[in-house]
């Protein structure tokens, strides 16, 4: 995957750091867009298009968790990368609350960030380089393919609803990652009826019945108590 034509969002008050940070991404080959406040940079990363945002946490104006916060709400999978100078914000960036996709502290240097943003962009993209099509995601034995939309654990296909599927595929896509019900809900939610928490619950449980009758691991949908739902870490090799 090349750089060339992805879009970033710097958003950061700083003006020595915002040059010298889209310096940098420019000269690796991306189309950089820069924000110098909350409100601007919130209205930007979830009105335009971005491939990936940097996100300062102190910010004037909208603070940084706000902004990040409400771009979870309107784009779940967006990529986000926090920028922070308190080394004690780590846990809270990376954890259950929140769950950015990398964070780095400052200072940093502008050439750590751009293999950083190099980094977080090839795992979004499901693959390194040629290898397997991004369309297709895998976990243990399960497979998913975005393109298809087909799903077969351990070679059996899973029939699965449009609900179900598409938040089967945000958590195949993000392995990593705690999804809260409210961010599942707004993947899964194809305005038919009201939706609720509970929905996302009842679709979690009828994705695992399904998987464990299809032979597949109904577990791999773990649940975080308190936060939300995510997917079970890869194990390698995983057997039966
Ligand atoms: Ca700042």
């Amino acid at each position: 995957m090349t750089p060339a034509g992805r879009r970033i969002l710097v958003v950061e008050d700083e003006a020595a750091i915002s040059d010298a940070v889209a310096y940098a991404l420019r000269t690796a080959g991306y189309q950089v867009e820069t924000a110098a406040d909350g409100d601007t940079g919130c209205r930007r990363a979830c009105q335009e298009a971005w491939d990936l945002v940097l996100l300062d946490l102190t910010l004037p104006g909208m603070s940084g968790l706000d902004l990040f916060r409400e771009l979870r709400r309107t784009h779940p999978t967006r990529p986000v990368i926090m920028v922070t100078s308190r080394a004690d914000e780590v846990d809270r960036i990376l954890g259950l609350e929140l769950g950015a996709d990398d964070y780095v502290t400052k200072p940093f240097s502008p050439r750590e960030l751009t293999a950083r943003v190099g980094a977080v962009l090839r795992r979004m993209s499901g693959s390194a380089d040629a290898g397997s099509p991004p369309t297709r995601l895998a976990a243990g034995r399960l497979v998913l393919d975005t393109e298809t939309r087909e799903v077969k654990a351990a070679g059996t296909p899973v029939r699965l609803t449009r609900q179900e599927f598409d938040l089967l595929a945000v958590l195949m896509r993000h392995p990593a990652r705690v999804f809260s019900r409210d961010e599942l809900l707004d993947r899964i939610h194809d305005g038919d009826g009201v939706s609720t928490d509970r929905s996302v619950d009842a679709c979690v449980k009828r994705i695992r019945r399904k998987l464990e009758t299809a032979g597949g691991d109904p577990d791999l949908i773990e649940t975080v108590y308190g936060a939300g739902y995510k997917l079970r870490a890869a194990t390698g090799g995983e057997g039966a």
